[in-house]
């Protein structure tokens, strides 16, 4: 069963290929010299790298959602920290 390779989890480049060596099988990638889990046929090894690829994928979308989190916190703090001025200011 032909699958396709997804884009390393390394360096994001779509520039990968299947290598073997002895008797086992992993990706490779051209750009970066990563390679992937090693295994017993290339199916294999494509599967293990593209597992790796989805959880890279999944922690660069929570490290991207946690920024945008701390960011939208600052401004709460922000707008806190204006409201308490306002409250201090109008008691005065
Ligand atoms: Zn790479």
């Amino acid at each position: 069963m032909a699958q396709l390779i997804d884009v390393c989890p390394f360096c994001g480049v779509n520039h990968t290929h299947i290598s073997h060596h002895l008797l086992t099988f992993f990706v490779v990638c051209q750009h970066c010299n990563s390679s992937g889990p090693r295994h017993r046929n290339a199916d294999g090894a494509i599967k293990d790298w593209n597992s790796l690829s989805q959880v890279h994928k999944k922690a660069q979308f929570l490290t991207e959602q946690t920024e945008r989190m701390q960011t939208l916190l600052g401004r709460l703090y922000q707008i806190e920290s204006d409201v308490w001025q306002i409250v201090h200011d109008s008691s005065n």
